[in-house]
C-alpha cells in the first residue's frame, strides 16, 4: 500500500532509538495526529501503549510498533467489514457528496465484482446532469457493466432505480449498484429524494447495502458534509476513497468510530483497479508501515 499515506515514515526514526521515553510518546501523539486519527483516539492509543510497556516491561521501541499495529487491528475489528451481498439481485445504493469520487467508486467497484464472476447493472439515478450520466456510464463499461440510463434529462430518479432493478430481475444480473444524486446546496430536497428511491426500490427488492463515499482529504470537514446522509439514508457502510493522495489514513479509524458504521472499501487512486474491501489486519499493517 502507498507509503504516502502511511504512518510509517513520521514513525520510522521513533522505532530505531535506542529506549522509550517520555519524547517517544510525544512523537508518537504527533504521529498520530498528523495522521488525522483526531485527538481522543490518539489518546486512547498512547494509553493503551503506555500500560502494555509497564505490563510488559519493555524498553524496546521496535515492541511499540507491533504493540501499535496490534492496538489498531483491535479497534478496527470492532466494526464488520464484510459486504452484504447475497440477496440476488443484490441492491447497493451508492450516496454521497459531490466530487468525493462516486462516480469513480462505481466503477471500480463494477470492476473488483466482476473479478468475482459477478454480473453488474448500474442505474443512473442522478439525472439532473447528462453529462454526469455520460461519465457514469464510461466508468460503468470500464467496470464491465451495463447500465440503465434516464430517458430524459431530469426523469424522476425513483423510476430509473426502478427500471433497473426491473432490468437486474429480467436478465438475472446479480448486482445492481444504483448512483444516486449528490448536490448539497437542496439537501432537504436530496433527503427526499433519496428517501423515495429507497420506498421505491424496497417494493421490489431488499436493500443489500447503502454505501456512502468519503473522501480522506477532506477529513472531519466532510464527514459533517455527509452528516445529512448519515441521518436520513440508512447508511451500512463507508467508502473511503483517495487515500493514495493524502497522509491522512488514521481518517479510516476516526470515521468508523465517530459514525459507528464500518468502512467497507477504501479508494487507492485514479485507475479502475484502485479499490480494495477492508481488512483490518491488512489495514493496521500497512498504516503502520
Ligand atoms: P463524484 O462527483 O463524487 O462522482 O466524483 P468523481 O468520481 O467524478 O471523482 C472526482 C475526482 O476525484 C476525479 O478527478 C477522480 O479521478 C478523483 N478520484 C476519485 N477516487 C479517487 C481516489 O481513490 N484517489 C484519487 N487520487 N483520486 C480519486
Amino acid at each position: 500500500m502507498a507509503e504516502k499515506w502511511s504512518l510509517g515514515r513520521a514513525l520510522r526514526g521513533m522505532f530505531v532509538k535506542e529506549t522509550i521515553d517520555e519524547n517517544t510518546w510525544d512523537d508518537l501523539e504527533t504521529a498520530l495526529i498528523t495522521a488525522d486519527f483526531g485527538p481522543d483516539i490518539a489518546e486512547a492509543l498512547i494509553e493503551d501503549m503506555r500500560e502494555k510497556v509497564a505490563r510488559f516491561q519493555t524498553e524496546d521501541p521496535k515492541d511499540l510498533k507491533r504493540m501499535l499495529v496490534e492496538a489498531l487491528e483491535d479497534r478496527f475489528a470492532k466494526f464488520d467489514s464484510t459486504l452484504k451481498l447475497t440477496e440476488r439481485p443484490a441492491v447497493v445504493l451508492v450516496v454521497g457528496v459531490n466530487g468525493v469520487g462516486k462516480t469513480t467508486t462505481i466503477g471500480k467497484f463494477a470492476n473488483f465484482l466482476k473479478r468475482y464472476g459477478r454480473s453488474i447493472v448500474v442505474g443512473a439515478a442522478d439525472t439532473f446532469r447528462a453529462a454526469a450520466v455520460e461519465q457514469l456510464a464510461t466508468w460503468a463499461e470500464r467496470g464491465g457493466a451495463q447500465i440503465v440510463r434516464p430517458e430524459r434529462e431530469g426523469q424522476d430518479p425513483a423510476s430509473v432505480a426502478y427500471q433497473t432493478i426491473e432490468y437486474a430481475k429480467r436478465t438475472g444480473t446479480e448486482i445492481v449498484l444504483v448512483d444516486t444524486a449528490g448536490r448539497l446546496h437542496t439537501k432537504a430536497g436530496l433527503m427526499d429524494e433519496l428517501e423515495k428511491v429507497r420506498r421505491v426500490i424496497e417494493k421490489q427488492a431488499p436493500i443489500s447495502e447503502v454505501l456512502l463515499v468519503l473522501d480522506a482529504t477532506t477529513g472531519q470537514n466532510g464527514v459533517m458534509q455527509a452528516e445529512a446522509f448519515l441521518e436520513h439514508a440508512g447508511v451500512t457502510g463507508l467508502v473511503i476513497t483517495k487515500l493514495d493522495g493524502s497522509a491522512k489514513g488514521g481518517f479510516v479509524l476516526a470515521v468508523q468510530e465517530r459514525t459507528g458504521i464500518p468502512v467497507k472499501l477504501i479508494g487507492e487512486g485514479e485507475g479502475i483497479g484502485d479499490i480494495s474491501g477492508f481488512t483490518p489486519s491488512a489495514f493496521a499493517a500497512s498504516l503502520v508501515g
